[in-house]
């Protein structure tokens, strides 16, 4: 083994798990992986995540979920999940890399992926770059 691996869920489940986060995988099998949360063993299922051999590097974009309670409405429709501290932060200004206010680390965003298609349809959020917010706010002054 060279290097520890990571996963995310690639899909809405009952699983402790925070949306778009990147967790250290700690075992697998060919049916399971298990994923290291605040240092307690998660099992899910293989089909359900998605793997990589090294530390991820970009931002997980994250469509806000429908019935988000813990995202504020003023983030609009996109929110960024930290690679490395798995912080949630707004996306305002789609600047090509954002520093993260937790963990100082500065990444690129993952602009080419969809995380989590299944939450969002092109129709009804055409832009993910220059994404207004479902209350349109006026003032977002950029990041803080
Ligand atoms: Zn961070």
């Amino acid at each position: 083994m060279t290097g520890f691996q990571f996963a995310r869920l690639k899909i809405e489940g009952p699983y402790p798990l925070r949306r778009g986060a990147w967790y250290r995988v700690t075992d697998e099998t060919s049916e399971t992986v298990v994923f290291d949360v605040n240092r307690r063993p998660v099992t899910v299922p293989r089909s359900l995540v998605e793997l990589v051999g090294g530390p991820p590097r970009l931002w997980t974009i994250v469509p806000r979920p429908v019935n988000a309670v813990r995202v504020p409405a003023h983030w609009g429709w996109w929110y960024a999940v930290c690679p490395s501290c798995k912080h949630r932060s707004a996306l305002n200004a789609a600047p090509q890399t954002m520093r993260c206010p937790r963990c100082k680390g500065v990444f690129r965003f993952a602009r080419e992926e969809s995380y989590l298609p299944g939450d969002w349809t092109p129709e009804r959020i055409p832009d993910r770059s220059s994404q207004q917010g479902p209350e349109r706010r006026a003032d977002s002054g950029g990041p803080g």
